[in-house]
């Protein structure tokens, strides 16, 4: 499958990691859209939101487990952060595999339009 986060998790693609066990993995955005941007994938191929079930909803628990230790090392813990979900066209989702940003670092903006 030609899916960039997957190539990126199973280590085909560099990245810079900041976090990884079994089942996700996190790594610096290539792109920041703040002072800290990191990113947090299941390593298993979910395409977006639309595709969470029963089945699967544990690898998202478990980011939700591990953003806040993330944080906390990234010194955006304190301050605050904002984790952000996009899916499909409207969403803004250009990578069609679920990830969750975590921004911080500044005062970020809301609405975000
Ligand atoms: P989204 O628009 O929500 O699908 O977010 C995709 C994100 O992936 C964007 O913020 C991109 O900057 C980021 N991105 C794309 N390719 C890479 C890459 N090779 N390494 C790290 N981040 C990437
Ligand atoms: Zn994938």
């Amino acid at each position: 499958m030609d899916c960039i986060f997957c190539k990126i998790a199973a280590g085909e693609i560099p990245s810079k990691k900041v976090y990884e066990d079994d089942m996700i993995l996190a790594f610096h955005d290539i792109s920041p859209a703040s002072p800290v941007h990191i990113l947090v994938i299941p390593k298993e191929h979910i395409p977006c939101a639309n595709n969470i079930n029963s089945n699967n909803s544990n690898v998202v628990a478990h980011i939700y487990e591990v953003i806040p230790k993330i944080a906390k090392e990234q010194g955006i813990g304190e301050k605050g952060y904002r984790i952000v979900n996009n899916c499909g066209e409207d969403g803004g989702q250009t990578v069609g595999h679920l990830h969750f940003h975590v921004l911080g670092g500044r005062n970020l903006k809301w609405p975000p339009g």
